[in-house]
């Protein structure tokens, strides 16, 4: 008889951190510790937090404070993007104007090396690959991983901004 197939084998997956509003620190810690809690995610390492000028947003915009996790899970690219909003709905992130200060933002950055493009869901994340506040601490825990779009490495991606 056919093996039947096992519960969803873990897939490594990446996702950007950052706040400009309140504690910004104490909000990136909260937000890991929430991601490790929650059923299907396991962080594996996480990079230091780097300060860095808001871009986009409204003028006068407070700095952020940015971060990068790896975790490994087994939710699905559409759960875990859901899991994500959850976390920044508890940790009290107001949507108001477009890039406007927020206390978290969470974006998923890559997921394995699948190319995904749905309404309300792009990964590898669309401007990922432009963002220094991205690229940098990602590069601080995995240099060598490889976007599945440019076929480039995220230290390769970061030296050429
Ligand atoms: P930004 O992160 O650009 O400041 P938001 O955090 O307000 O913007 O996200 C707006 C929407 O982007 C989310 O509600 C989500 O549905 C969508 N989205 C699409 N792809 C992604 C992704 N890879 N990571 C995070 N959000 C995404
Ligand atoms: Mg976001």
């Amino acid at each position: 008889m056919a093996k039947t197939q096992n519960a969803a084998s873990p897939v490594t997956a990446y996702v950007a951190l950052g706040a400009n509003l309140g504690d910004r620190a104490a909000n990136l810690h909260r937000a890991l510790e929430l991601l490790e809690q929650s059923p299907g995610i396991e962080v594996i390492r996480a990079s230091t937090f780097i300060e860095n000028p808001a871009v986009g947003g409204p003028a006068n915009s407070p700095a952020f404070l940015n971060g990068a996790a790896e975790i490994s899970t087994t939710l699905r690219p559409r759960t875990l993007l859901d899991r994500l909003l959850e976390i920044e709905k508890k940790l009290g992130r107001v949507r108001s104007e477009k890039w406007s200060p927020r206390t978290i933002d969470l974006d998923l950055l890559l997921y394995g090396s699948q190319i995904i493009d749905e309404p309300g869901l792009t990964v590898p994340h669309p401007l990922m690959h432009e963002r220094r506040f991205v690229l940098e601490p990602l590069s601080e825990i995995v240099p060598n991983v490889v976007h599945p779009i440019f076929n480039r490495t995220i230290t390769d991606l970061l030296k050429s901004l």
